[in-house]
């Protein structure tokens, strides 16, 4: 994997005799994998020369195509887009990829910046052919390259990216705040909130990582969204992280000031015998990562879908508020009413209590102000009340007392520190509304796709009319196991068909809601006891929805050359237990299925 650099500044492009070495441009990083995927890291004003470069250098006839990550749309990581020369030319086709918000989606962001008033050529004019992906929190991947979201700690909903390819992993994190200031120092080791961000970074080849100031200017920054540069290397530290490039450079910072700050890190890094290489991040500087493929695995803390559709049901669930202070519940109050969010109060802490049985709340806000309130035993009293088999509410407590949030404990979802501003909680609300609201997991394609469905189109089974050898198998396995619905599913390019269908009122659905296409990718078999405890499932749309999914069993339908075409399952609206002897029992009838494919087949 290659990385180079084209704009490193932070806020405001800063051109001059000050900045020649670090450069002034604002965020821009270009990512290319060994096979050649290109991906664009945010498109601040250094997006402009490498598109001119993308240009020149492109093969004669050939389209300059790629992906465009945006990390949030503050103007230092946009304003380069209305000016990236690949999307001039007919031919190519990018897509752009940034969070999602609640009242616009990232096309109508960036189409704002180029509005009339401040552009003459409007998104729509674009000669290219684009296609806009609003992100959430979670996983997916873009041609060979694996990426993992993360929610970072800033004004503006902000993703993280985390990039695994050829055996080697890069984190960017642009821009971030600390969630604790006690940690801005970088004295302290990482713990709490913040140690849950270092999570995110753990183990990377290299993290890119905001370092606007330093722990000296902080304590007037503090609520701007940066990092310090110390922050950013406690972090790193305490991840395991092997190489650090301090980024966002802050607009006054002149090149021999950066110079400074590297060399007091390296210093202090060297006295701690710590192996962690520390550069700052220049324009045009590039950087060759090679790793071991075995190493590559996608981020396993990360369980999401990041490209899932939120489904407006979940968006619409309350926000439970329980707060004493009266500024912070004002404040919380106009800003959940500013994301379009219903809200409940709750009276006590009976009413607390009782209402989040009754009620499925996107997330709960408790104040914590000890000893008059405390709000992580309210928490703990709220999670084991939580009903079993209830989608885990997202628990936030506020406080005004920082030491809070740098306690290492697992009750809290995220702490909310006062003062703090409407806009800021609104992006908080927003973040934590998306994340519950995420909780569901597409299955990849399997690296043998294309011959699997040629496989599954030759055998010209699809789209035919019932046949009670199939249908027979289905009717004895909904009896025998006492389930609603028993399926013999065949996962088609973009759905599921169902060959055989006991207890189904469709004959099939789409592919990305099909708990048979996880089968399918790991030809392997699944179940799922209890779909609403299952973060790949709780959301998934037959499980909201009709049938109401809540137990699933599935048997590959692999045939004698390898390729899994299908599975013969099960389903129930009753979370249940399956027993070594009841998989048995399904692999016997599914390999009657089997059979009579492959009688057809010969
Ligand atoms: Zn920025
Ligand atoms: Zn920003």
């Amino acid at each position: 994997m290659r990385i180079q650099f084209w704009g490193t500044r932070g806020s405001i492009a800063k051109p001059g005799p000050t900045t020649t070495r670090y450069g002034g441009n604002t965020s821009c990083v270009e990512i290319r994998s060994d096979s050649g995927t290109l991906i664009v890291v945010d498109c601040g004003t250094g997006g402009h020369s490498l598109g001119h470069q993308l240009m020149s250098q492109r093969k004669r006839n050939l389209p300059v195509n790629g992906h465009m990550l945006i990390s949030h749309t503050h103007w230092d990581h946009i304003q380069g887009i209305p000016f990236f020369a690949p999307m001039f030319v007919q031919e190519n086709t990018w897509n752009i990829y940034g969070p999602k918000g609640l009242s616009q989606n990232l096309r109508t962001t960036l189409a704002g910046q180029m509005d009339h008033s401040y552009f003459p050529i409007a998104l729509d004019q674009f000669a290219s052919t684009n296609h806009y992906h609003d992100l959430v929190e979670g996983a997916f991947s873009i041609d060979d390259i694996q990426i993992t979201s993360r929610y970072l700690n800033h004004p503006a909903l902000t993703l993280g990216y985390r990039f695994e390819v050829d055996g080697a992993s890069v984190a960017y994190c642009c821009d971030h705040e600390p969630h604790s200031a006690a940690f801005a120092s970088g004295e302290l080791r990482i713990t709490g909130v913040d140690r849950r961000y270092a999570e995110f970074v753990e183990g990377a080849d290299l993290v890119i990582h905001d370092a606007q100031y330093t722990a000296l200017e902080y304590a007037a920054k503090v609520g701007w969204g940066h990092s310090t540069a110390e922050y950013a290397v406690r972090v790193c530290r305490d991840a395991g992280v092997k190489r650090l490039l301090l980024t966002h450079h802050d607009p006054l910072r002149d090149d021999a000031a950066i110079d400074r700050i590297v060399s007091g890190i390296r210093e202090r890094l060297r006295d701690d015998k710590v192996d962690l290489k520390v550069d700052a991040a220049a324009e045009g500087m590039a950087v060759e990562l090679r790793g071991t493929p075995a190493v590559s695995a996608p981020n396993p803390k990360v369980q999401f879908q990041a490209r899932t559709a939120i489904s407006a049901a979940s968006m619409a669930r309350p926000v439970l508020l329980y707060t004493i202070d009266k500024s912070m519940t004002e404040t919380l109050a106009l800003a959940i009413r500013g994301e379009s969010m219903p809200m409940v109060n709750a009276r006590d802490q009976a009413d607390l209590l009782k209402l989040s049985a009754e009620e499925q709340f996107s997330v709960v806000i408790i104040e914590h102000s000890p000893p008059a309130r405390d709000g992580l035993e309210l928490a703990l009293a709220l999670r084991a009340s939580e009903a079993e088999g209830r989608v885990q509410v997202p628990i936030v407590l506020v406080t005004s007392g920082d030491h809070a949030a740098s306690q290492a404990n697992n009750i809290a979802t995220d702490w909310l520190v006062a003062p703090f501003s409407l806009s800021y909680a609104r992006t908080k609300i927003r973040a934590w509304a998306l994340r519950s609201a995420s909780r569901w997991i597409r299955a990849d394609l399997p690296k043998d796709e294309a011959s699997r469905v040629s496989v599954l189109r030759e055998l010209g089974i699809l789209d035919t009319g019932p046949e009670e050898p199939f249908d027979r198998v289905t009717r004895i396995a909904a009896t025998a196991f006492n389930a609603p619905i028993s399926l013999v599913s065949l996962v088609d390019t973009d759905r599921q068909w169902f060959k055989s269908n006991f207890g189904l009122s469709t004959s099939e659905t789409s592919r990305d809601s099909a708990f048979c296409a996880h089968v399918v990718q790991k030809n392997d078999e699944l179940v799922v006891s209890d779909t609403l405890q299952d973060d790949r499932f709780a959301d998934n749309p037959l499980v909201q929805g009709q049938p109401h999914v809540r137990f699933y069993a599935g048997a590959p339908l692999t045939l004698r050359d390898g390729s899994c075409i299908g599975t013969l399952c099960l389903f129930d609206t009753r979370p249940r237990e399956f027993t070594h002897e009841d998989m048995q029992m399904l692999r016997d009838l599914r390999d009657l299925v089997l059979d009579e494919i492959e009688r057809k087949r010969v």
